[in-house]
C-alpha cells in the first residue's frame, strides 16, 4: 500500500475549521472589479498581463460589482466621482475590500494642494482595507497589496460572530423562560 493509499484509507477525513476552509477558498478567489480612473489602471491591467499573471493568485477581474469582492482604486478620484464610485461599493455584497492604489487614491497625490477639484483620499468616501503607494505603484507593489488582503482574509471568522450571537439568542431566550 502506497503512501497515498495509506493516508486516505480511511475515507479521506480532513479535520480543520470551517473558517480556515471558507478563508482559504475567499482569499484564493478574489474577483477585483474591473474598473480604473486614471493613469494607474494602467499598471493594474499591466498586472493582469503574462509577464506578472495575477490568476495565478486566482485574482479575476469581473465586470459587474455584483460579482466583484475587492474594489481597487487606481486613479485620482474627484469630487465629480466620488459618488459613482460611493454607488459602485454600495453595489458589491458583503464582505467586500478596497485596496487604494497609488497616491492620487491615498491622499491626493500630485494634487493634494491645489487640486479643489480632487479628493484626498478615498478613504474620505468609502473604508479602504490596504493601501499600495506610489506614482505610480509598480504592479509587483499592487500584487503586494493583494497578499496583504490575502493576510487580513486569513485572520478574519465568518463563522465565529455568527455562532457567537445565536448562543447569546439562547442564553436570553432561556432566562426569559
Ligand atoms: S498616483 Fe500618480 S500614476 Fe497614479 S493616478 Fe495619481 S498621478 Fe497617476
Amino acid at each position: 500500500m502506497g503512501l497515498l493509499d495509506k493516508r486516505f484509507e480511511n475515507g479521506g477525513i480532513i479535520v480543520t475549521r470551517l473558517d480556515d476552509v471558507l478563508n482559504w477558498s475567499r482569499l484564493s478567489s478574489m474577483f477585483p472589479m474591473t474598473f480604473g480612473i486614471a493613469c494607474c489602471a494602467i499598471e493594474f491591467m499591466s498586472t493582469g498581463t503574462t509577464v506578472y499573471d495575477m490568476d495565478r493568485l486566482g485574482i479575476l477581474p469581473r465586470s459587474s460589482p455584483r460579482q466583484a469582492d475587492v474594489m481597487i482604486i487606481a486613479g485620482t478620484v474627484t469630487f465629480k466621482m466620488a459618488d459613482r464610485i460611493r454607488r459602485l461599493y454600495e453595489q458589491m455584497a458583503e464582505p467586500r475590500y478596497v485596496i487604494s492604489m497609488g497616491s492620487c487614491s491615498n491622499c491626493g497625490g500630485p494634487y493634494w494642494q491645489h487640486g479643489y477639484h480632487v479628493v484626498k483620499g478615498v478613504d474620505r468616501i468609502i473604508p479602504v482595507d490596504v493601501y499600495v503607494p506610489g506614482c505610480p505603484p509598480r504592479p509587483e507593489a499592487l500584487i503586494g497589496g493583494f497578499l496583504k488582503l490575502q493576510e487580513k482574509i486569513r485572520s478574519e471568522s465568518l463563522v465565529a460572530p455568527k455562532a457567537i450571537e445565536r448562543l447569546l439568542k439562547e442564553s436570553e431566550t432561556h432566562a426569559a423562560v
